[in-house]
């Protein structure tokens, strides 16, 4: 899942990218104001955290332009904690859901997975596939009730697959949304991770669609 982060407090910033990434999420750190509104433009993320306060243009004006450009995607403000007046602004202007600073790794984290969970329509936070099934809030993936070892970047595959069953994806589509602007990308790396996936989960889990890309099938 691709996150857009902007946030100007390097500590904060670097933090939750961090986390974040560890997690399987892949993290579009910008610290301005007018960047980080372009940057919605120009990658499929499922879902932005967005700070108020930022050099350039303040996050209010962000996300007014996302709304008014007919963007939709989910955005999570980060706010002063106790700061109502902002709240109330913020979700009047577009935003999803608000969290107070200071948080934890975890709260964004819930926050995060209940509004693409939302996004995607769904009212179980359980993702499953015949045998496999994935829990979105401990990142755990099981295999007919058995714990699975999987990397984080191949949880972020499982969970794309997961989220956009019986749509075939291809492989530019994958990478759009497994990779940040920072990872080096090789060019056979999602073939690889789909090799992984097949090797732990079994050679099912998803089908090869010739010279198009890769697409998981209810059965
Ligand atoms: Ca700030």
């Amino acid at each position: 899942m691709r996150v857009l982060l902007v946030e100007d407090d390097q500590l904060i910033g670097d933090g939750l990218k961090a986390g974040l990434e560890r997690l399987g999420f892949a993290v579009d750190w910008f610290t301005d104001g007018f960047e980080g509104e372009e940057a919605l433009y120009q990658a499929p993320y499922e879902v932005a955290v967005l700070d108020l306060g930022l050099p350039g243009q303040d996050g209010l004006e962000v996300l007014k332009n996302w709304r008014n450009n007919g963007r939709k995607e989910p955005v999570l403000v980060l706010t002063a904690r106790g700061d109502v007046d902002q709240r109330i602004i913020g979700l009047n202007t577009g935003a999803d859901d608000y969290l107070g600073k200071p948080f934890s790794l975890k709260e964004v984290q819930a926050r995060l997975n209940a509004l693409i969970r939302r996004a995607n329509g769904r009212t179980s936070p359980l993702l499953t596939h015949g045998d496999v099934a994935f829990d979105p809030e401990t990142r755990k993936v099981s295999l007919s009730g058995r714990e699975v070892a999987l990397s984080p970047r191949e949880i972020a595959l499982l969970e794309l697959l997961l989220l956009n069953k019986n749509k075939v994806l291809s492989k530019e589509t994958i990478e759009n949304k497994i990779y940040s602007w920072n990872d080096e990308v090789q060019s056979n790396a999602v073939e690889v991770h789909i090799h992984h996936l097949r090797k732990k989960l079994g050679k099912d889990i998803v089908r090869t669609v010739n010279k198009i890309g890769y697409i998981m099938e209810d059965k």
